[in-house]
């Protein structure tokens, strides 16, 4: 039996996202006899990255900052915005380096089996930007799953309106995944590849 802290340092361990029980215990065994100081600085910055870090209130990226760098940046085309599905795709689609246009982070794809309806997603957000920003073309950059499928001819259909141009990247990219499994080359042939949806 192990010592109660370290059961508690494993089972919190354990729920972190690709960590498993037998991880969740190697890692917590490894932190509960190294250097203390190291441990300290570890814990020291992940308290300190969730202190700093929240969403762009415009776009929904993670940063320190609201506005965030990307929506901050007037050299940035502001008649283009990419929406993805998860802040984290944002960095997918900047290292593919071509983008030069804004983000729109849905926080989701709608997907009712899971109860995720269009109104838990920030598609009202969206409409309130191309009221108020000089938007010309959306590209929809969502995986190519089912509920990418859905959710991109949903917001095809609801974000139409005359003078915007609606898009989807696609050529290329696995079938039923999501951006963090392409590589650079295939999202920047995605991107420029583009289909028309209205
Ligand atoms: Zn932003």
């Amino acid at each position: 039996m192990l010592p109660d802290s370290i059961s508690a340092l494993i089972s919190a361990l354990s729920k972190l996202p690709g960590v498993g029980p037998r991880s969740a215990e190697r890692i917590a065994l490894h932190l509960v006899q190294t250097d203390s100081t190291l441990v300290k600085q570890l814990a020291d910055s992940i308290l300190l990255a969730r202190e700093k870090i929240q969403f762009c209130t415009t776009c929904g990226a993670l940063t320190e900052k609201s506005p965030c760098s990307i929506c901050g940046d007037s050299r940035r085309d502001s008649f283009l915005i990419c929406v993805v599905e998860r802040a984290v795709d944002i960095l997918s689609v900047e290292k593919s380096g071509t983008f030069r246009g804004k983000f729109h982070v849905l926080g989701g794809k709608i997907s009712p089996l899971d109860g995720v309806e269009p109104e838990d997603l920030k598609i009202s957000d969206l409409e309130k930007r191309l009221a108020h920003e000089p938007i010309k073309e959306i590209i929809i950059a969502l995986g190519t799953d089912v509920e990418g499928d859905a959710t991109s001819n949903y917001l095809a259909k609801r974000l139409a309106r005359n003078g915007l141009k609606i898009s989807r990247i696609g050529f290329g990219l696995p079938a039923g995944s999501g951006l963090e499994f392409a590589d650079e080359l295939t999202l920047n042939r995605a991107l420029e590849s583009r289909r028309e949806m209205t």
